[in-house]
């Protein structure tokens, strides 16, 4: 890769909002706090400018693993995307830079962590959170598609969370083609995949809402519907779109997680009858009337003290 790949320049200086405000900023400019996590191709870590103290994540990718992965054009594609979506419940990428070994994305910070821990630690969330999720990310795709962006790879290891607790879409794209080891199983990574793209038809963005069903049941469930031993046969029961509930499962989820799950591509219900869904808007109202209430109490008890 060259030191100046053609895209790095022009989105930045059109994004708005950044704590660089004109002129190239380098990794000087920052304060580097603790590591956020590790990806593929490098890592990310807490940061602040040091001109604003304004706090973001930064990750920093090797260009020698970005070629030697045959992603360096993918990843350029990938920051054109996301440095032009502003969307409450999508992680925004406030710029880039690069020296001669690292790209830096410096992006919107996510205290509330990877919504894949928070599915493990809690096994399943309850139904006010799960609808809640449920808005939020059909939102988020919403707006994706009205700019024609498809994510193709919506799943928990791809959501992080946000300092109210919203759903933040992450790495957009970029992570199809940095497949995280975060699922052991062969399979893990195929459980997210619609019919059409397991039989190899053409496909368009209503893949994405054959996986929001996926998500969906995986945060009311802990775990996806069509996960099996073999990947022959979550293979062969995603192209049947055959799954089964657990009795928790109430009427409502199910319903809007069947009108997902369609074989039929042109058959699922859009993204914004999503939002309107009997069972998303009550759960959303559950959810944000929970938590009007804790931050009530919170005040009552301060007042006490
Ligand atoms: P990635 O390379 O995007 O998979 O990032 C590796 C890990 O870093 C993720 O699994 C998160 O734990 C963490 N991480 C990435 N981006 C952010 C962010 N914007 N805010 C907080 N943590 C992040």
């Amino acid at each position: 890769m060259e030191n100046k790949p053609p895209v790095l320049g022009s989105a930045a200086e059109k994004t708005r909002n950044t704590p660089n405000k004109g002129g190239k900023l380098s990794i000087k400019d920052f304060e580097i706090g603790r590591p956020l996590g590790k990806g593929k191709f490098g890592s990310v870590y807490l940061a602040r400018t040091k001109m604003g103290h304004f706090h973001c994540a930064i990750k920093v990718l090797f260009k020698s693993q970005l070629i030697s992965g045959g992603v360096e054009h993918q990843l350029e594609r990938e920051i054109e995307i996301q440095s032009h979506l502003n969307h409450p419940n999508i992680i925004r990428l406030y710029t880039y830079f690069w020296d001669t070994k690292k790209i830096y994305l410096v992006l919107e910070y996510a205290p509330g962590g990877e919504m894949y821990k928070q599915l493990t630690t809690q096994k399943r969330f309850s139904e006010p959170t799960a609808g809640k999720y449920m808005y939020e990310i059909a939102d988020a795709l919403s707006y994706c598609h009205r700019k024609n962006v498809i994510h193709r790879d919506i799943k928990p290891e791809n959501l992080l969370i946000g300092s109210r607790g919203e759903l933040k879409i992450g790495d957009f794209g970029w992570s199809v083609h940095a497949p995280s080891n975060k699922r052991q199983t062969m399979c893990g990574t195929m459980d997210y995949l619609p019919p059409e793209m397991v039989v190899g038809q053409a496909h368009s963005d209503a893949v994405d809402l054959w996986a929001i069903g996926v998500l969906c049941y995986e945060f009311l469930v802990g775990k996806p519907p069509f996960e099996h031993e073999q990947q022959t046969e979550t293979y062969s029961a995603i192209k049947a779109a055959r799954f089964t509930y657990p009795d928790h499962v109430k009427k409502g989820a199910r319903d809007l997680i069947s009108k997902l799950l369609v074989i039929d591509a042109k058959k699922r219900i859009s993204l914004e009858e999503v939002k309107k869904h009997y069972w998303v808007e009550s759960m959303l109202q559950a959810r944000l009337r929970a938590e009007e209430e804790e931050k009530n109490m919170r005040a009552a008890s301060l007042r006490n003290h």
